[in-house]
């Protein structure tokens, strides 16, 4: 299965174990991933890294080390800041899923950075104020705050869970999901069949197509689906549509 190419940028910020860079360069290749930035590490590069890294030492060899934060992002228009710690001014947090759903949504406008901090003190306010998003990894209140590269691998393993997803069909054995424009015409088929069966009153719809269109969007018919939808619409329509 191939895997649709990414435009998303791990930043690590002034790293102080060397062995955490080699984990984060193998988590990263392990899920897909190249672009790996340094900002100022404290020992780099370094046997131990290369240790670490396991065989991703050519993610380690194309690191770009930058002497600050504003070079590692200055080419990128989203910048997501990872931290266990809520803020006194939050921006918005967001989960590993989230983060990789806004990172897909905005794909077309350039590089996307994930910035993530220190081993002992993780990233300062200022550092956070560049950033558009937090990410926030799901822990235990009482213990929040992960590994660095346990930190990377989690959110790379939800990065990589996405677009294996994207280059997937929508269902096991199903084709694509059909296009915007035959949900639309199925979705007036429908609210057709369902008024003349007086199911749907035109006058008082509340909210039926909407919750039907929720339900319908979830399952991304395919064309084969779409037309056996579509047959039972025609069907129960043949058969006189109920009581009008
Ligand atoms: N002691 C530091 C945490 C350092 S852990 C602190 O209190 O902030 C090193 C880095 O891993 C953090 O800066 C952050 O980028 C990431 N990280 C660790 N746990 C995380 C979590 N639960 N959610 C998001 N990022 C996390």
């Amino acid at each position: 299965m191939s895997i649709p190419s990414s435009n998303v940028r791990i930043v690590l910020v002034n790293t102080t174990h060397p062995g955490n860079i080699g984990a984060v360069a193998r988590a990263m290749k392990n899920m897909g991933l190249r672009e790996l930035y340094l900002v100022d590490p404290r020992i780099y590069p370094s046997a131990e890294a290369t240790a670490r890294a396991s065989g991703a030492d050519d993610v380690l060899a194309g690191a770009v080390v930058c002497a600050d934060l504003n070079r590692a992002i200055e080419d990128c228009p989203l910048v997501i800041g990872a931290s266990a710690r809520p803020r006194a001014i939050d921006c918005p947090r967001l989960s590993p899923r989230e983060c990789v759903a806004m990172i897909a949504e905005r794909a077309s406008e350039g590089p996307a950075a994930v910035v993530f901090g220190r081993e002992h003190s993780g990233l300062s306010n200022a550092e956070l104020d560049r950033c558009h998003f937090q990410l926030a990894i799901p822990v235990d209140p009482d213990f929040p705050s992960l590994n660095l590269a346990a930190a990377v691998q989690v959110f790379v393993y939800e990065h990589f869970l996405a677009r294996a997803g994207a280059g997937q069909a929508p269902s096991g054995e199903g084709g694509a999901a059909v296009p915007a424009a035959e949900m639309e015409r199925f979705y007036s088929h429908l609210e057709q069949t369902l008024i003349e069966l007086g199911f749907l009153d035109p006058a008082r719809p509340r909210h039926l197509m909407r919750r039907l269109r929720r339900l319908y969007n979830r399952a991304r018919p395919d064309q084969n689906e779409m037309n056996i939808l579509r047959g039972i619409l025609t069907a129960v329509r043949a058969r006189g549509g109920g009581r009008r």
